[in-house]
């Protein structure tokens, strides 16, 4: 290619360290000033600006812009960075950018399949420039973090059905179908449709990775695609297997096994239901007890109260196996006084809902109380930090969805951890791809929990953490996707044959490397 082509592709564009070489023999001495720069410093510089920007929002435009001009310093720039860049490109700004996605929209990303396409996405699918497509992110809007309905946004595949958000449909910079959502048959009849173009563009061994569904639609879609294409809900079970991690790590600091805590959770939907059916299955396998009796030692409240037998005729079919023998109960407090739970979650989706009263009844009764905020962006969290560490005095073992700084409290530091599928999702696809996966398992599941898990240090234990850093979050995907794979391969569902002996070192010559190419 010229380089005049190459510089302008974000895949190849090596910016100001194309080398004179490279300029000399693709045509691109005069295009660039003279002088040429190191990828390290190009990173250094990209860092130092972003600094400058005092509005996250500017921060993620910025880092947008990036990978549209230069994919790997992009890359480069999210890999060295994390735990800078991640509250960044994810939760928390990115639900801001998901809710201003119109006004901020510059150049399309991914794939937008809307109503308009029914009868013709294999054709849109075709579309797409890419053949070895392995892995689809796809979402239709309706439950984007815990922010709602955001209509036609940011994933790298789109349905849009169209937006039941008001705001959205008067709004002139929206980007989207401007129509209230298509539901039930048509609905169905255009996933199945996209379902289909998947599989017949893509093989048999596509990955789909459904994203920030409405739970009326998740687990429906689960089930009904689960035994035909290898596809996983990230809210569900991604989420299922980064808390249950975070539990079978804490074991440890806790002194007591899963099988010797009472749940409760805050909210019933896809989090709150797949983790405590998760926690459930692993109890079962871990004490031989039936899945019915592991089920009883984990409540859910949600926005009618606690979830009990009486209930049972109106409850959706996902909440019926928690609707346990008891008397009705309101409110969450006292659900908490009532059950005496040894560990409380939060997936509600709204903020500020462990309440000070909440978290003190927690610390009455527990030691050494856990507490899970998952609900995301931070603006929807639970509790915050710094709450569950002074109206616990410093007792609480917890973790949020979104990221919180670490807090002092009485002269000590505590280090709050990030329970978030962000974790698995990555290592748990590519374990997946690696092994030639055809179906996704619970087993595998299990398998990315326990590999998280035991990545938690000593260190980590003494500062309060239940979560390994993210920094090393490439070694900890790997190891990761090694036990995926191995307990695919364990299950008869790998079709990558023989199975390679060293899947650690598999995973890592599978991943993406944002080291410049030489163009010679
Ligand atoms: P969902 O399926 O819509 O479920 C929400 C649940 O919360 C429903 O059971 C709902 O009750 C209940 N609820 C809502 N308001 C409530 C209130 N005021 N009091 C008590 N219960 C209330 O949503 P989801 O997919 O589970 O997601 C929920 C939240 O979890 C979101 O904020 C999301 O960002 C977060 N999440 C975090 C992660 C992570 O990795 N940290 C992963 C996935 C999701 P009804 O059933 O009665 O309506
Ligand atoms: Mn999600």
């Amino acid at each position: 290619a010229s380089g005049y082509t190459l510089m302008r592709d974000p895949r190849y564009n090596k910016g100001l360290a194309f080398t004179d070489k490279e300029r000399d023999a693709h045509y691109l001495t005069g295009l660039l000033p003279p002088v040429i720069l190191s990828q390290d410093v190009q990173e250094k510089k990209m860092m130092h600006n972003l600094r400058q920007y005092t509005v996250p929002l500017h921060r993620y435009v910025a880092l947008m812009d990036l990978q549209e001009r230069n994919e790997r310093l992009f890359y480069k720039l999210l890999i060295d960075n994390v735990e800078e860049l991640l509250p960044v490109v994810y939760t928390p700004t990115v639900g801001e950018a998901c809710q201003k996605y119109g006004s901020i929209f510059r150049r399309p990303q991914g794939l937008y399949i809307s109503l308009k396409e029914k009868g013709k996405i294999l054709e849109v699918l075709k579309n797409w420039p890419q053949r070895g497509i392995q892995v689809i992110v796809v979402t239709d809007g309706e439950r984007i973090l815990g922010l709602g309905d955001l209509g036609c946004q940011c994933l790298p595949i789109t349905i849009d059905v169209g937006t039941n958000n008001e705001k959205l449909l008067n709004d002139e910079f929206y980007i989207g179908l401007k129509q209230k959502r298509a539901t039930g048959e048509e609905y169905a009849e255009f996933l199945h449709e996209f379902m289909c173009a998947v599989k017949q563009n893509y093989g048999e061994k596509v990955l789909v990775q459904f994203e920030d569904f409405a739970n009326h639609h998740a687990f429906e879609l689960l089930s009904k695609y689960c035994s035909s294409h290898l596809v996983f809900n990230d809210d569900i079970q991604g989420t299922a297997s980064v808390v249950l991690a975070g539990l079978i790590a804490a074991q440890k600091v806790l002194g007591k096994s899963l099988s010797d805590h009472t749940f409760l959770f805050l909210g019933a939907g896809e989090a709150g239901t797949g983790i405590a059916e998760l926690i459930a299955l692993k109890i079962s396998k871990e004490t031989g007890t039936p899945i019915d009796e592991t089920r009883k030692k984990i409540w859910l409240v949600d926005s009618k109260g606690l979830i009990v037998s009486s209930r049972k005729e109106s409850l959706q079919h996902f909440k019926q196996p928690w609707a346990h023998d008891h008397e009705p109960v309101k409110e969450l407090l006292g659900a908490v006084n009532a059950i005496k739970p040894t560990v409380l979650i939060g997936t509600s989706g709204v903020g500020k809902t462990f309440t000070k009263e909440v978290v003190e009844a927690m610390a009455t009764f527990n030691e050494k109380p856990l507490i899970l905020a998952l609900s995301n962006p931070t603006s929807q969290a639970e509790c915050t930090a710094e709450e569950a560490y002074t109206w616990t005095e410093g007792r609480a073992i917890f973790a949020s969805g979104s990221p919180f700084a670490p807090v002092e409290y009485e002269g000590k530091t505590f280090f709050p951890g990030q329970a978030n599928n962000c974790y698995i999702f990555p290592g748990l696809g590519l374990g997946l791809i690696m092994s030639g996966a055809i179906r996704v398992r619970d087993d595998m599941l299990l398998a990315a929990s326990e590999a998280l898990a035991s990545q938690v240090t000593e260190e980590n234990f003494a500062d309060g953490l239940i979560y390994p850093p993210f920094t090393n979050i490439r070694k900890i995907s790997a190891n990761i996707a090694a036990s995926v794979g191995a307990k695919t391969y364990e299950l008869g569902l790998a079709s990558n044959l023989p199975r390679p002996k060293d899947l650690v070192k598999m995973a890592e010559s599978c991943m993406y490397s944002p080291v410049y190419r030489n163009f010679r």
